[in-house]
């Protein structure tokens, strides 16, 4: 393993690689350091991502475990779409989506918890704990599984029922929540305080899920033969997707894989979006958002109540890049999905088509050109939240078995009303 320590990002304090959550010193955020020059050494010899094996642990060389032979249900390796009837929609000639849609539980969330649930199994912990929004939670409850652990998983009690049930299948024990996701995560910090659970909340609550979010980094520069992409837009709650993309990249800048660095943008929904305030008010602190989160965009409704420095973390990143965050209404969100499954064939939950709805809207602002190479992360399944669509539903037209053809003709012409 070349993963060598953790590093409060604010008072530089070092830990090892312990089941610590946050810095004991000053209670901010771990990041975990490398030794780059053994990891270059490393891959010069293999190359990145030759390892043999499947899933993100292809990447070991990069990823903190020390197993032989970490659990793996097939994460990563998902498909680098070039969107041509999009981009000709929305004027731009390079956008491309990345497509979280087909992991094994059906979000990105598979990739940090995959990590996560490697380091319990590492430190042997027989507990994991989670808050989550649905999709975390989904993913812990499938790990967990594979890896023989117990896992509690606190939700808003408001949960789309698909996540729910989702959850409930792979055996976890579901704990809902009257309150917010920053309530469960609340919860999920006193169980593992005071019942010793081990806590794999995908926040900056804990350094190791983080990590498996660089993997879409490397997938990202292979897939396009080492060029960097100029925007990468991504929907953040709190933000380590974003943040792990971009530590991705500069970690392959460091070891001479890539010239270049994207420029990030972080996409929260107009109902909940605290990290986009602070940027548009220029502050550098994010604060919480106080009244309670209005959006179907559930997968990135979070307040941040009780750990704003996860927002200010993930602000700080993206204007070190050179990006910017912005904020989505719901009804642009809706356009997208409808616009990214008619236009493209792919059927993404409403979280994960704020993305392209960012990305249309800048490109209408003027803010991304029209050519530029764009990537936008579309990062959950579509049938983890089909009530979202129930309203724009479009009912099917219903015929008799002996329906005259002539009538069919009409329906399918969209003159059968
Ligand atoms: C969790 C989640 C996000 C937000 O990711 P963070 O990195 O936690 O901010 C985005 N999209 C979907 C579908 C999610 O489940
Ligand atoms: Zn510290």
């Amino acid at each position: 393993m070349f993963a060598k320590n953790l590093r409060c990002i604010k008072c530089d304090t070092v830990f090892g690689l312990v089941p610590i959550a946050l810095c004991s010193r000053c209670g901010n955020i771990l990041d975990v350091e490398y030794n780059y020059a053994e990891v270059f050494r490393y891959l010069s010899e293999r190359g990145l991502g030759d390892d043999g094996v499947t899933g993100i642990w292809k990447y070991q060389a990069l990823l903190p475990s020390a197993l032989d032979n970490p659990i793996s249900l097939g994460e990563s390796d998902t498909p680098l779409h070039r969107c041509l009837h999009l981009g000709t929609q929305y004027d731009m000639e390079s956008l491309y989506v990345k497509d979280e849609t087909r992991q094994p539980s059906g979000s990105f969330k598979d990739r940090p918890i995959a990590v996560a649930t490697n380091k319990a199994l590492e430190f042997g912990v027989d507990t994991v704990v989670t808050a989550s929004s649905g999709n975390a939670g989904a993913a812990v409850g499938a790990y967990a599984s594979k890896a023989g652990l117990r896992c509690v998983i606190f939700v808003p009690a408001t949960v789309p029922s698909a996540k729910l049930i989702q959850m409930s299948m792979y055996g976890g024990n579901i704990i809902g929540v009257k309150g917010s996701y920053s309530d469960a995560y609340q919860l999920a910090g006193r169980a593992a305080a005071l019942l010793g659970w081990y806590n794999i909340t995908t926040t900056f609550v804990s350094p190791y899920p983080t990590e498996g979010n660089k993997t879409v980094a490397y997938e990202l520069a292979q897939q396009l033969q080492w060029d960097v992409p100029d925007w990468i837009l991504v929907p953040i709650g709190t933000g380590p997707l974003l943040v792990g993309i971009y530590k991705g990249f500069s970690e392959l800048r460091r070891l001479g894989l890539v010239d270049g660095m994207p420029k990030m943008i972080g996409v929260q929904a107009l109902g909940c979006s605290p990290i986009a305030r602070a940027y548009d008010l220029g502050h550098d602190e994010v604060s919480e958002w106080a009244s309670p989160p209005e959006t179907i965009a559930s997968g990135i409704a979070d307040q941040l109540t009780s750990y704003t420095q996860d927002g200010t973390y993930t602000l700080r990143v993206i204007r070190k890049s050179g990006g910017l965050v912005i904020a989505v209404p719901d009804q642009e969100i809706l356009d997208a999905a409808v616009s990214l499954a008619t236009g493209e064939g792919i059927f993404a939950e409403p979280t994960a088509a704020a993305s392209l709805a960012a990305a249309k809207a800048l490109r209408q602002r003027g803010v991304i050109n029209s050519s530029d190479k764009v990537v936008c992360l579309v990062t959950g399944n579509g049938l983890k939240d089909m009530a979202a669509y129930e309203s724009i539903l479009v009912h099917p037209q219903v015929v008799n078995p002996d329906v005259d053809m002539h009538r069919v003709k009409d329906i399918a012409d969209g003159e059968g009303k």
